[in-house]
C-alpha cells in the first residue's frame, strides 16, 4: 500500500508516472536496456533529453529565447554559479531574504567576495510574511528572489517588477510549475527537482539566452553556463535517469490540463488544510494568510507533546513526513502538484479528529 507522502523532497512523484517507469525499467521501449543503463549519447537518449528541455519550455509558455538545462550539484551550487556568473567587478547582487534558502542564497554571493546587498528581509518577523517594499542598491547586477519557502511556508504572489535591465533570478525549487507564473518576466529560474517535478539529482535551469552576453569571463568549465548551454545541458554525462523521469512529470503536468489545471487542483487542496487553521485554534498556521504556501503548509498545535503525539498517529494511519523542517520545529505538510487530493483529505479529516480527542 502507498502512503499518503507530505515528504518536503524528495517528495511523492504521480502513480502513473511510476508505473511507466516500471513498465519501461527492463527494456526501454524495445532498446533491450534500461534508460539507466543506457549511453547518454545514443539516439534514444537524446530524444529523452531534448523531449524534456522542449516539454518544460512548452509548459512555461517560453519560446527560444530561452533554454532549459539540467545539471547537477542541486539549487544549492546555483547559489554559487549566479554569482559568480552574473555579478561583474563594480556591480552588486542584490537579494531579497524570505527565509533559510533565500539567506543561503546571498551568504553564498558574499562567500565568493562579491559586493552583495541584502534589497528587503522578512526576519524581522521570523520570516512570516513576504515583503512588499524592497530597495535595490546602485548598479545592481540582478535581483534574486525566492518564490516559495520550503521551509516557512510563504510564497509570492506577484512576479516582481525590476527596473528595465535589471535581471530577475528566481529559485524557484518548491512551487515550480505548480501554478502558472509569469515566467518571461524572470531572466533565470532554476531549482531542485525533487520537490516538484522528478526525483532527486537533477536542477533545472531555465535562462533567457541573452543572459549568456553577461557570463563573467575566465570561470572554470563546469560553472561556467556557457560550457552547458553550448552543449545542450551534454557537456558531460547528465543526471540521465532523473532527467527521463522529469520528462514524465513534465507530460503527466501536460496532459492534466497545464498549469492553470495544476493551479486550480494545488490551491484546492492547500484549502483543505488553511480552512482548518482559519476555524480552530487548536492548529496555528504560521505565515500571514495573504503570504500562504500553496506547496509547504507549516503549523503548530498547543504543545510539543501534541505535536510528537500528531506525527507519530498520522505516521500510523500511513500520513508520513508530517515533521516541521529541524530548525523551526513543529509540523509541516507538503502539498506538492504530485500529491493526490485524497492525501490532503484524509489529513485535514485527521486533523479534526486529532483535535477532538485531544482538546
Ligand atoms: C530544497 C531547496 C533548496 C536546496 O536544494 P538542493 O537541490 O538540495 O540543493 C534550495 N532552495 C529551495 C527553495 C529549496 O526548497
Amino acid at each position: 500500500m502507498r502512503v499518503h507522502n507530505f515528504n518536503a523532497g524528495p517528495a511523492v512523484l504521480p502513480l502513473e508516472v511510476l508505473k511507466e517507469v516500471q513498465a519501461e525499467m527492463l527494456d526501454y521501449r524495445g532498446n533491450g536496456l534500461s534508460v539507466m543503463e543506457m549511453s547518454h549519447r545514443s539516439k534514444a537518449y537524446n530524444e529523452i533529453i531534448t523531449d524534456a528541455q522542449a516539454t518544460m519550455l512548452r509548459l512555461m509558455g517560453l519560446g527560444d529565447d530561452y533554454v532549459a538545462l539540467f545539471l547537477q550539484g542541486g539549487a544549492s551550487t546555483q547559489f554559487l554559479m549566479i554569482p559568480m556568473n552574473f555579478c561583474p567587478e563594480g556591480k552588486v547582487a542584490n537579494y531579497i531574504d524570505t527565509g533559510a534558502w533565500a539567506t543561503k542564497a546571498w551568504k553564498e554571493a558574499k562567500k565568493i567576495g562579491k559586493e552583495y546587498h541584502v534589497a528587503a528581509t522578512s526576519e524581522d518577523k521570523a520570516f512570516t510574511y513576504i515583503p512588499k517594499t524592497w530597495k535595490l542598491s546602485e548598479n545592481p547586477a540582478y535581483l534574486h528572489i525566492t518564490t516559495n519557502n520550503t521551509i516557512r511556508g510563504s510564497e509570492w504572489k506577484i512576479d516582481p517588477d525590476v527596473p528595465a535591465g535589471v535581471p530577475l533570478i528566481a529559485d524557484m525549487s518548491s512551487n515550480f510549475l505548480s501554478r502558472p507564473l509569469d515566467f518571461a518576466k524572470y531572466d533565470v529560474m532554476y531549482g531542485g527537482a525533487q520537490k516538484n517535478i522528478g526525483p532527486a539529482g537533477a536542477t533545472f535551469v531555465v535562462m533567457r539566452k541573452t543572459m549568456l552576453e553577461k557570463v563573467n569571463p575566465g570561470l572554470p568549465t563546469m560553472l561556467d553556463y556557457n560550457t552547458h548551454v553550448s552543449k545542450g545541458s551534454m557537456f558531460n554525462t547528465p543526471p540521465a535517469f532523473a532527467i527521463y523521469v522529469i520528462g514524465k512529470v513534465l507530460h503527466w503536468i501536460e496532459d492534466n490540463g497545464g498549469l492553470e489545471a495544476r493551479k486550480a487542483y494545488n490551491e484546492k487542496k492547500a484549502a483543505y488544510l488553511y480552512d482548518i487553521f482559519d476555524s480552530s485554534d487548536f492548529y496555528q498556521g504560521t505565515v500571514v494568510p495573504e503570504d500562504r504556501s500553496f506547496m509547504n503548509i507549516p503549523f503548530r498545535l498547543p504543545t510539543e507533546e501534541l505535536e510528537k503525539k500528531f506525527i507519530a498517529e498520522a505516521a500510523e494511519k500511513g500520513m508520513i513526513g508530517l515533521k516541521g523542517h529541524r530548525s523551526v520545529g513543529g509540523c509541516r505538510a507538503s502539498v506538492y502538484n504530485s500529491l493526490p487530493m485524497e492525501s490532503a483529505q484524509a489529513l485535514a479529516a485527521f486533523m479534526l479528529e486529532f483535535e477532538k480527542n485531544n482538546k
